[in-house]
């Protein structure tokens, strides 16, 4: 184990090792206010094709459909999408087969969340269903309502996540399902994140660092950042901007 407090130079003393693991909204592309708006950074997809070139792995784990990420990643790099029910590895994109039972559950579940709801703050994720009230908050409440109980009749499970309300499929997988299940022999990983989604993230470097890997749990500070991910932190950065400048310098460092 090292004992180097910069995840940037922890790296560089070790890349092809190294495992970097990105969330995307409020990371990697600024936050928007509609469901569908959330676009990559301009510079982001060089920097993440250079350290992909350098590191041991490098992947981005978002609550995202893969489909929704695929044009804005290079392909060489992996995508792990709906928290972990399907992925893109060397460009080719797969599903959890036990996600795909609940495929229909969901199309059916849409079409009732746009009765209720409008069709604007719905996002039907394919395998996944979220519920925005960021551009009308006094909605928060009956959608929790609403997730709480389909999700008790159907037997999905209810997530909250940045100003919305999720349903998935009752399947354990999480950010950190998705961590551990990469990480074989890699030291140090850094995980990089900004909201409640990303907590089991931080889980499961606690767990890495549990058997000893060296972990950074980097989050993406905003004035929206959830008090629980701050206190987990071991570094902070500013913005999309900063985590975007964490990137040019490790980089950079890299030679
Ligand atoms: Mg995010």
């Amino acid at each position: 184990m090292m004992t180097i407090s910069d995840p940037v130079a922890c790296i560089a003393a070790a890349p092809a090792s190294a495992g970097l693991f990105l969330d995307f909204d409020g990371v990697l592309a600024d936050i928007s206010s509609v469901s569908d708006g959330a676009v990559v950074r301009p510079a982001v997809p060089e920097l993440l094709l250079r350290l992909n070139e350098r590191l041991g792995r490098v992947a981005i784990i978002s609550g995202r459909p893969v489909d929704y990420l695929h044009e804005m990643i290079p392909t060489e790099v992996d995508i792990v999408g709906l928290y972990g029910l399907e992925w893109r590895s060397n460009g080719v994109i797969r599903s959890l087969p036990e996600a795909e039972a609940w495929r229909d559950t969901i199309d059916s579940l849409t079409a009732v969340a746009v009765a209720q709801f409008g069709s604007a703050p719905v996002e039907h994720k394919g395998l996944s269903l979220t519920v925005h009230y960021r551009s009308d908050n006094g909605q928060a409440a009956a959608m929790s309502d609403w997730v709480e109980q389909q999700a008790a009749e159907l037997g999905l499970e209810a997530r909250a996540a940045k100003q919305s309300f999720e349903l998935h499929p009752p399947i354990a997988r999480n950010k950190g399902t998705a961590i551990l299940d990469m990480a074989d022999s890699l030291d140090p990983v850094v995980f990089v994140g900004d909201d409640l989604g990303d907590l089991p993230a931080f889980d499961g470097l606690d767990e890495l660092a549990s058997r000893g890997v060296t972990t950074f749990r980097v989050v993406v500070e905003s004035d929206e950042s959830p008090r629980e991910m701050l206190d987990r932190a071991d570094v902070i950065v500013s913005g999309p901007a900063g985590a975007e400048a964490m990137l040019r310098r490790l980089v950079e460092s890299l030679g």
